[in-house]
């Protein structure tokens, strides 16, 4: 299962995120030779029981059509344990 683990930089309790968690949207697209690279991207926002407010934005390539070839990943308000996303 596609996850990622952050700790809140407040209180440095451990949230775990599934990927099902967020909503993926398609963002950009461009023609490539092999076809479209579409790039996706799916935030989420939550409070955290000590009350600091994590962002994570996760966004990822695909070319061709259903390769995943880049992924990125950034989070604001903690810190990145364990991404498998
Ligand atoms: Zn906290």
């Amino acid at each position: 299962m596609s996850y990622i683990k952050v700790q809140c930089d407040e209180c440095e309790k451990e949230h775990q995120i599934n990927q099902k968690e967020f909503d993926f949207e398609q963002v950009d697209s461009d023609e490539r030779q092999m076809g479209a690279e579409i790039t996706y991207e799916g935030d989420l926002e939550f409070t955290c029981d000590c009350g600091q407010h994590i962002t994570v934005i996760h966004r990822f390539w695909e070319y061709p059509e259903n390769f995943e070839n880049y992924k990125e990943t950034e989070v604001s308000g903690a810190s990145v344990v364990e991404n498998k996303l």
